[in-house]
């Protein structure tokens, strides 16, 4: 298979058949939900919605939220809507904010999420000839398994490479002409870091794309991961609770991720009050699964922040597309009694030209808060005087104020000093939680 559409009838459906099939679907779903998942037909009985009341999307409004506590409470089995012999695969979170949650697959479900990363892969440029490295974590969480069954399906010759052993990764890249990159974001800088440490230049290596996701990483950090490896750089999105990556993919127009909506039905809801919010409008992402078998979830909050739109996209793609998620609510920090995003620091650090190698860590000492942030020098700026490296922060730290409205302290340190991640970065080591402090 190679073009430019995996499935091109569904990632070009016009907007209203879409929207009759999601209604069509949708129906089936609740129905089928109330009757095989106790847990959530108590909060429908609860809030006095019966399976007649949905009719179509319009409807979905008078559905209960599922929530990440909700999913937690009812670990393992609570929300499995079918009988566990006709699951297949179980896999898990990775557990970036808490208590891992199990997900289970039927082999249905299983094709399903693959078709969604097979039309990541062929929207990234990817065809029968591509040799697809897959260097996503392969096990319990979805990276890895996601990305080679996509690859698979596209006709790839798929390297099931798992992430890690970084020097095993780039001697099977050169050698086996991998023109595809699968990882996390963080993870694909650090290859490219270690190409060029190994004295490779960009375009030494055979790689045309990369599909990067699982974390959040802003534009700066794409045209640095663009720039070091030679390559056009894809976001892809998802989520274990909804399948996994591939549930929403990013196109050649790079202008966010078009939502598998076949499949999934997203909503922006506002966080506080729970009201839907319409296009447009910055909120919590909410995700209603349509066609699953095991694992079907209605409007599960993701408590990512994010935008959904509607425009015409140059790739003919009619799906609906949602912006790069602005980070977790919860991924927020307050420090000082101001909002802070890990994704606004590494935007300002990107642009002064640094690499994306930064430690967040923030504390309390004496009632107040402490805000510092370890940044990773180049080997150049590194035999600096120490004179002109103090300068350094202090206009790092300049820069950070006018973004954020409060004032870091800067800590320039050696090259190679932070530890690198090979799955999702730690960014953030926020010290108050010792002190019991909700952050
Ligand atoms: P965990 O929630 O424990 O990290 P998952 O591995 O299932 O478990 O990760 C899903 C989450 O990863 C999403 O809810 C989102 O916060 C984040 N994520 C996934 N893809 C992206 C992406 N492309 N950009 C930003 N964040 C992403
Ligand atoms: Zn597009």
């Amino acid at each position: 298979m190679s073009g430019k559409y995996y499935q091109p009838e569904m990632e070009t459906m016009p907007a209203e058949e879409m929207r009759k099939l999601q209604d069509y679907k949708l129906v089936h779903q609740v129905r089928y939900v109330y009757e095989n998942v106790p847990y959530y037909r108590a909060l429908m009985d609860e809030k006095g919605v019966a399976p007649e009341d949905i009719h179509g999307v319009e409807d979905l409004r008078k559905l209960p939220f599922l929530k990440k506590d909700d999913l937690r409470e009812a670990y393992p089995y609570g929300l499995l809507a079918t009988d566990l012999k006709n699951c297949v695969r179980i896999h898990s979170t990775s557990g970036t904010t808490g208590k891992r949650v199990v997900a289970f697959y039927t082999q249905k479900d299983v094709d399903m999420w693959e078709e969604c990363c097979a039309r990541a892969i062929v929207a990234a440029g990817g065809g029968e000839g591509d040799v697809c490295q897959v260097a996503y974590g392969y096990g319990l969480f979805t990276g890895g398994a996601g990305l080679h069954g996509g690859s698979h399906k596209v006709g790839c010759l798929t390297l099931p490479m798992s992430s890690g052993n970084t020097e095993r990764q780039i001697q099977f890249m050169m050698d086996l002409n991998a023109t595809i990159l699968c990882s996390t974001p963080s993870y694909a800088a650090y290859i490219g870091e270690s190409l060029k440490a190994s004295g490779y230049q960009p375009e030494d290596n055979h790689l045309k794309a990369g599909i990067f996701g699982a974390e959040p990483w802003t534009e700066e950090m794409r045209r640095d991961i663009e720039r070091s490896l030679g390559i056009k750089a894809f976001d892809i999105y998802g989520l274990t609770e909804m399948s996994g990556p591939g549930v929403a993919f990013e196109c050649e127009e790079q202008t966010g991720m078009h939502i598998n909506e076949d499949h999934f039905i997203a909503e922006i809801i506002n966080p506080n009050t729970g009201e839907p919010l319409p296009l447009g409008e910055k909120g919590e992402l909410v995700f209603t699964s349509l066609d699953k078998e095991a694992f079907p979830l209605l409007r599960y909050r993701t408590r990512d922040i994010c935008v959904l739109t509607r425009e015409k996209c140059s790739c003919g793609r009619t799906l609906l597309k949602m912006c790069k998620p602005m980070g977790r609510s919860d991924d927020m920090m307050i420090i000082r009694g101001v909002n802070v995003f890990p994704s606004q620091i590494e935007a300002v650090l990107l642009n002064a030209g640094y690499a994306p190698n930064y430690q967040i860590i923030v504390d309390r000492v004496n009632n107040t808060d402490t805000f510092d942030i370890n940044v990773e020098m180049s080997g150049d700026d590194f035999s600096d005087t120490p004179k002109v490296i103090t300068a350094r922060e202090k206009e790092l730290q300049g820069a950070m104020k006018t973004m954020l409205g409060i004032n870091p302290k800067i800590h320039l340190v050696a090259p190679g000093s932070i530890p690198r991640s090979e799955g999702k970065a730690v960014r953030v080591i926020d010290k108050r939680k010792r002190l019991g402090i909700n952050v």
